[in-house]
C-alpha cells in the first residue's frame, strides 16, 4: 500500500511515478520505497531502502534519500513501517538537476 508520487520542478525535471510505500512481504523483506536523488545526472527516481544502498542507474553512484533530509526524531526513526508524506512534510526539496530548492512531491493516487 502506499502513494504514487512524481517529482517535478519549473527547470524541467520530472520524475518517473514513483510508488512510495511498503511492499505486501515487507516483515518478511524489509521492502520499501521511497524517492532518491543523483546529484551527478539530475534525476529522481524509487528506491528501495532495504538494500545497504541504492546505486543511481545511470552513474552507478550512491542515490541520496530524500527522507534523510527530514530531521525525524528517534522515536519516528523507529516507527515501522516508514510513511512519509512528502507533500506535507516540506513544500519544496531539493532539486538535482538544477540544484534549487524548487521540486515539490505531487501526488497521482494511491496503489494498493
Ligand atoms: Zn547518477
Ligand atoms: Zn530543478
Amino acid at each position: 500500500m502506499g502513494d504514487i508520487i512524481q517529482a517535478i520542478c519549473p527547470c524541467g525535471l520530472q520524475s518517473e511515478a514513483i510508488f512510495q510505500g511498503i511492499g505486501f512481504n515487507y516483515y518478511e523483506t524489509g521492502y520499501a520505497v521511497e524517492p532518491a536523488y543523483c546529484d551527478t545526472c539530475g534525476i529522481v527516481t524509487g528506491k528501495d531502502i532495504s538494500k545497504s544502498f541504492s546505486k543511481c542507474p545511470e552513474c552507478r553512484r550512491k542515490m541520496k534519500l530524500y527522507k534523510d533530509e527530514l530531521e525525524a526524531t528517534k522515536e519516528e526513526q523507529h516507527l515501522i513501517p516508514p510513511y512519509i508524506n512528502y507533500q506535507e512534510a516540506k513544500e519544496f526539496w531539493h532539486c538535482p538537476r538544477c540544484k534549487q530548492e524548487t521540486l515539490r512531491f505531487e501526488s497521482m493516487g494511491c496503489w494498493d
